[in-house]
């Protein structure tokens, strides 16, 4: 919601702000803990609303589209660690290749599917309306769910079976 946001800048304002006194104890206006979804969440947020001023034209949330979330998956792309060889690479399908290639670093699937649900829900908390969710629609699911596909080809991981071992793919960062 707004007032987790502005108490977020606050924080960030205080810190920035002369040398204080610490207060002895929290204000109680603090807001409790927040865990690491919720702060990666409103880190994700903030960053999408950064793509958004930053495109060009300029996007307005109320308009995006499911392509224009696309667009932004993409644009994550080049800043992904999760090697995804090419067809035609002598690697392909090979979980572990014995030596580097040129392939394409992306970001791995796990962690654009977990990006997806964190901001689906970052945009209803902060006013939109479900039924016209961009991070919900149709065309995201069937790109997330390609994503999958060609990955799991392209690095010989079948992701569905190997849940557990999954640590190493959410080193993904913006
Ligand atoms: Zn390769």
């Amino acid at each position: 919601m707004l007032d987790v946001y502005s108490s977020t800048i606050t924080c960030v304002s205080q810190n920035f702000s002369p040398p204080q006194p610490p207060p002895l104890i929290p204000p109680p206006s603090s807001p409790p803990t927040v865990s690491r979804y919720e702060l990666q969440k409103r880190r994700d947020w903030n960053t999408f609303g950064h793509y958004l001023k930053n495109h060009k034209p300029p996007l307005i949330l109320s308009r995006c589209s499911g392509a224009n979330i696309l667009e932004f998956l993409k644009y994550l792309d080049q800043f992904g660690k999760t090697k995804v060889h090419n067809c035609s690479c002598p690697f392909y399908g090979d979980p572990n290749p014995p030596a580097p290639c040129n392939c394409p670093l992306k970001q791995a699937w796990g962690s654009l599917d977990a990006l997806i649900g964190r901001l689906r829900a970052a945009f209803e908390e902060n006013g939109g309306r479900a039924e016209t969710n961009p991070f919900g629609v149709r065309a995201v699911r069937l790109y997330l769910r390609e994503v999958r596909d060609t990955q799991a080809k392209a690095r010989g991981i079948a992701y569905e079976k190997k849940k557990r071992k999954n640590v190493k793919q959410q080193q993904y960062s913006i």
